[in-house]
């Protein structure tokens, strides 16, 4: 117990009466002068938008110049977008095609960098941002690490090969994250090109386009003649609208870091995207468990800039260490602040790798049901034929529908042997993984190693239905 509800609004500049709201929907009931522990306290600070930073077990502080945004502070700011789809479907020539048409670059005849992200701007002056990471696996990765910086999908499908294991792969990750999808069918330049038989196979993944009288947008396109990339945009930032994408720039900034790479003349060097603030040289950074004072900013030109705006991407030189890709930046007051933040994150780092030895992130999850804070079971389905699997997959729903607290969230289910792309999947959502007659890879056995995630192995069906019931009924939810 180690912050009074009164203590704690006030150091964020929140009305303590928010504060308790936010508690009770988390289940606590406290009043001002009552004290909570660091934990609910973290959980309270992320809930209204601040970003916390534990200095110690025992307090929470707020960074610097957290706090929730005025409305009146908030300006549209670009689209970060992140390709995916099946291998040799064009993700690389798209990404390569629409950097192309940014019109800044084209004045300036600049020399492209590649620093893990672009950005381009459009005739009608418009902005978008692209994570130039293709696949999934980066996607799944970054999120892993609680970074959800993409807020759209493109999915990119020849129009030649149509929905392929990748394709539906990629689908269930955008949807696990509750990401919207934007498809792209590639390579439409082709005689053999069947667009319309690849719309009718999306249906089958409840990928609805709208001529089919779904909400999804869809685009033909062909990276190699660039054939409608100007519309592939347009539906981005028409996507964007409806987001209403907005940030912050008075304010210290916020990122993530996207790439990073120990850099033989210049350090390590971060790739950088703002979520909030503004970033500025000279400015003190925490990054992950690093930490420096910003050097220099380099834009995706390999062009010097003062500072960067949100979903701008930049390198960031003079870190003291390399991040990894996926933790997060924020600006800090003191380089004595940033050592003991990051003093103090190394140290978690080093007890985390050696807690991971017996318990993972399913054991996190179920902490989390048992505190109430969450209310589903992620599980990644894999089976030796597609029939099982499908059996299996309907059992655990209907687990789901028998028991209205706890429900069993089926991420993806498909036939094979577990692989890698199943494990960081699991990991992100905090899942488990159940083979059914079938095996991990050596990889993927070394990955849910590594990460700790928990794959089970069966060969009869109620097997399953029976672990999977005590689960849920052995940490269920306290009715509030
Ligand atoms: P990735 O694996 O998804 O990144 O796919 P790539 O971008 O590497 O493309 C795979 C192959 O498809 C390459 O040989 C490309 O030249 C070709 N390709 C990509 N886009 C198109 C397109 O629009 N039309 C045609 N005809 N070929 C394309």
């Amino acid at each position: 117990e180690v912050i009074t509800v009164g203590d704690l609004a006030n150091r964020m500049a929140e009305r303590g009466a928010d504060v308790i709201k936010t508690l009770m929907r988390m289940g606590v009931m406290a009043t001002i002068t009552q004290t909570i522990d660091a934990d609910t306290a973290e959980l309270v600070v992320q809930e209204l938008g601040h970003r916390p930073i534990r200095v110690s077990e025992a307090d929470v502080e707020i960074g610097v110049g957290g706090g929730q945004d005025r409305a009146e502070d908030m300006v549209p700011r670009a689209p970060v977008v992140t390709v995916m789809g099946h291998v040799d479907h064009g993700k690389t020539s798209l990404l390569d095609a629409l950097r192309k048409t940014d019109v800044a670059s084209r004045e300036a005849g600049g020399i492209t960098q590649h620093i893990g992200a672009y950005q381009v701007q459009l005739e009608s002056g418009s902005r978008i941002t692209f994570i130039d990471t293709p696949g999934h696996a980066a996607f799944t990765e970054m999120r892993a690490r609680g970074a959800n910086v993409t807020d759209v999908v493109i999915l990119v499908v020849a129009a030649d090969d149509g929905v392929m294991p990748q394709t539906a792969e990629a689908i269930k990750h955008a949807k696990a994250a509750k990401v919207p999808i934007i498809v792209a069918i590639n390579k439409c330049d082709l005689p053999a090109a069947k667009p319309d038989r690849v719309r009718n196979e999306l249906l089958q993944h409840d990928l609805v386009v709208e001529a089919l009288g779904g909400d999804v947008l869809d685009v033909e396109v062909s990276a190699k003649t660039g054939l409608n990339l100007d519309r592939l945009e347009e539906s981005i930032i028409l996507q964007a609208e409806i987001l209403e994408l907005k940030a912050n720039p008075g304010r210290t900034a916020e990122g993530v870091v996207v790439e990073a790479k120990l850099d033989k003349g210049r350090g390590p060097v971060a790739t950088v995207l703002v979520k909030r603030g503004t970033l500025k040289v000279g400015d003190i950074v925490v990054a992950g468990s690093e930490w420096g004072r910003v050097r220099a900013l380099v834009n995706d030109r390999g062009a010097t800039v003062p500072q960067a705006e949100p979903a701008t991407p930049v390198e960031v030189l003079g870190l003291n260490g390399v991040p990894l890709a996926g933790e997060d930046m924020v600006v800090v007051e003191t380089e004595a602040k940033a050592r003991e933040v990051t003093e103090y994150r190394q140290r978690k780092k080093r007890e985390a790798e050696a807690a991971k030895q017996g318990r993972g992130s399913l054991e996190q999850m179920f902490k989390q049901i048992q505190a109430g804070e969450a209310k589903e079971l992620p599980i990644v389905i894999k089976g030796d034929v597609q029939g099982s699997v499908e059996a299996i997959a309907g059992a655990l729903e209907k687990l789901t529908a028998e028991n209205t607290e706890v429900k069993v969230r089926v991420l993806m289910s498909g036939v094979g042997a577990i692989t890698e792309s199943d494990i960081t999947l699991a990991n992100a959502s905090k899942g488990l993984v159940v083979g059914f007659n079938v095996r991990a890879n050596p990889q993927a056995r070394d990955m849910a190693k590594r990460d700790a995630v928990e794959i089970r192995y069966y060969s009869i069906i109620y097997d399953i239905i029976d672990d999977v019931k005590q689960m849920l009924t052995g940490m269920l939810a306290p009715s509030l």
